[in-house]
């Protein structure tokens, strides 16, 4: 990869207290994304995906989490390092995120205009009304956030025309439990992309949309890649959505990025075991009922995970020393290619 690099999470590991003891999340993820990627995150529910992607962000709650090691670096700084403010900027400029169920994301009892209004405002520039205010005196206040709404609003219309919602003036004023599900994504990828951002975060964007409603939603999101120059993290279960979107994808289990290559690699020749099991279990045209080759056994329980690797109850080519130690740091089997495992160290 040419590009400069946006993302580079180093050696990041996560626990959580929990009333059982300490659940040992994330195990020491490795991820890059350079600027212009589009980078799908899977693995199979609880292998650390979202914490991965949240913690891009800094908004992995701690406690009762708790970063024992690690780097996550965005635009070369290191995340966890910024303070409260930094981080609220860099979250309201920089980064969009959108999540699986656009229902929670939106506050029942505000309309859309209103949600999204204060939004824009914060993001445009928090502190405009203020300084107004103490040059020109306390009365001049009210008009000028007066004004600044009013031009949030403007912009709210032209996002919400943007992303698809043609009658935007005649919604705005709507409640979120008037607009369909797909339409309530679209309000939030229209939400999320106020700031200038470089990074969207989008956890499952489509999963709790109808086949049909998926289908518009990724377009929009393709479309909104290209013309405003944004690098996608990608989470989702659809093996089918990252071959039609991505151009890398890093496959996780159980906390540990195993895999990271590009969507070629990964479907055509996917090298560590985990990945291999993945790809087996698509369903292809014609799989007769019971023909699915699933991955025997169930993710470890992240309160005392196996030794080793962490895969080594579930793979048919373990070691004994799989079971002993820690699977090598990750190895370059081509360029932007790389496995984490010992049958390639
Ligand atoms: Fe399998 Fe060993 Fe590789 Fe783990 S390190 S995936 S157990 S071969």
């Amino acid at each position: 990869m040419d590009n400069e690099l946006l993302v580079e999470i180093k050696d990041l590991r996560l626990n959580f207290r929990t009333f059982d003891g300490i659940s040992k999340v994330l195990n020491g993820v490795n991820l890059k994304m350079w600027r212009g990627d589009i980078l799908g995150l899977v693995g199979e529910t609880g292998c650390g995906k979202t914490m991965t992607a949240l913690s891009i962000a800094r908004l992995i709650p701690c406690p009762p989490g708790e970063i024992t090691s690690g780097q996550v670096l965005f635009e070369g700084e290191d995340v966890l390092h910024k303070t409260d403010e930094e981080m609220r900027l860099l979250r309201a400029k920089k980064l969009a995120m959108i999540f699986q169920d656009p229902t929670t994301s939106l506050n029942p009892v505000f309309t859309i205009g209103d949600q999204m209004v204060d939004i824009i405002g914060s993001r445009t520039d928090t502190s405009k009304a203020s300084r107004l205010s103490i040059l020109g005196g306390l009365g001049n206040l009210m008009p000028a956030i007066r004004r600044l709404r009013r031009e949030a609003k403007e912009r709210a219309l032209q996002l919400l025309r943007r992303v698809g919602i043609g009658d935007a003036a005649e919604r705005i004023d709507d409640y979120p439990h008037q607009f369909s599900g797909g339409m309530r994504q679209r309000v939030l990828i229209a939400t999320a992309l106020s700031g200038t951002p470089s990074l969207l975060i989008a956890d499952e964007p489509t999963t709790a949309l109808d086949v049909s409603i998926q289908a518009q939603i990724l377009r929009l999101i393709e479309e909104l890649v290209q013309e405003l120059d944004l690098s996608v993290l990608l989470i989702t279960h659809n093996l089918g959505v990252v071959a039609k979107m991505c151009q890398r994808v890093a496959v996780m289990y159980a906390g540990v990025v195993v895999e990271c290559g590009s969507a070629l690699d990964a479907f055509k020749d996917p090298k560590h075991p985990y990945t291999v099991g993945l790809m087996n279990a698509i369903p292809t045209y014609g799989t007769k009922k019971g023909e699915i080759k699933g991955i025997p056994g169930t993710v470890p329980n992240f309160l005392d995970p196996p030794p080793g690797c962490r895969f080594h109850p579930r793979c048919e080519h373990a070691m004994p020393r799989c079971a002993e130690e820690p699977p090598p740091q990750p190895t370059a089997l081509a360029p932007g290619h790389e496995v984490s495992c010992f049958l390639y160290a």
